[in-house]
């Protein structure tokens, strides 16, 4: 597990740096039995937090040196990277890595947005809307692997998600996942990905506002924290190869509670390792 407070992304509220520090403090309540996997999590895994990841919070270019250097070293170990953001710009230098060791990943986006955003939007090529769109085009996404769920905009136009059905995968909006049932688009998410390598990418704006306040760019009409929390655990069969919970701004935070759902989305990744190895 490796911390990485980074917020010098974010178009909006920032704050995500704190994260790190946030979620592990409230993470004192996590236990290592998983009632619903039927593992424990702290005696199949040997979980080694490795600290933040060291960088001046102001540039972005030596973060995303310092984490794909990182993550890069845990991956080439045969370790599982977990980490912890800092925004979605976080996650691009950790893809890279990951894709370094085990070549094009499945790719699991948990999200509100698309994250394919081009430097016209704010005349940069690096923010936590770009993630997703670079790791496309640096091919550091396996070929119809891209699985998108919790989507709802906002969209500045009907072409904003061109990019991402191209790469294809499943592309499932938070109404989706409500119709369907969280157990059900894991299935799909399981079946898409049968034994490849994955990557699961977790943007915390994909939960409700009401059941996650304290994020930067928050997105009305999105997963309960039940649904997110039976969408990981459903995944559970699949081989994550690397995650990561981002955009958790603990200052705008209420009662902890999205920092409580950061540690809680962490964990029951966690126990999915653990079911895997
Ligand atoms: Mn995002
Ligand atoms: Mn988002």
């Amino acid at each position: 597990m490796l911390g990485v407070p980074f917020d010098a992304g974010t178009t909006y509220q920032p704050g995500a740096r704190f994260a790190p520090y946030h979620v592990r403090r409230v993470s004192a309540l996590i236990q290592g039995w998983h009632p619903g996997l039927g593992v424990d999590v702290f005696r199949a895994l040997r979980a080694v937090d490795g600290g933040n990841v060291v960088f001046p919070p102001f540039d972005r270019a030596a973060m995303r040196d310092a984490v794909q250097g990182e993550v890069g070293a845990v991956a080439a170990a045969g370790a599982v990277p977990v980490l912890i953001g800092g925004d979605h710009s976080v996650a691009l230098p950790a893809l890279r890595a990951v894709a370094a060791v085990h070549d094009p990943v499945a790719v699991i986006h948990v999200d509100a947005h698309l994250d394919t955003s081009g430097a016209e939007v704010w005349g940069d090529d690096h923010h936590h809307g770009t993630p997703i769109r670079h790791a496309i085009t640096e091919g550091l996404i396996a070929p119809g692997q891209l699985h998108q769920i919790g989507l709802r905009g906002p969209w500045g136009g009907p072409d904003d998600g061109r990019l991402a059905a191209g790469h294809g995968g499943l592309r499932l909006g938070a109404d989706d996942v409500a119709a369907r049932g969280a157990a059900a688009v894991a299935a799909a998410i399981r079946g898409a990905i049968g034994d490849r390598p994955a990557y699961l990418t977790f943007d915390v704006d994909a939960i409700d506002p009401a059941y996650a306040p304290g994020t930067g760019t928050p997105v009305p009409g999105g997963l309960t924290s039940r649904e997110a929390l039976a969408l990981i655990r459903g995944l559970a069969g699949i081989r994550l190869v690397g995650v990561d919970v981002v955009e958790i701004a603990p200052a705008l935070d209420h009662a902890d509670l999205t920092c409580h759902l950061g540690a809680h989305l962490l964990f029951e990744a966690m126990a999915v390792i653990a079911r895997s190895r």
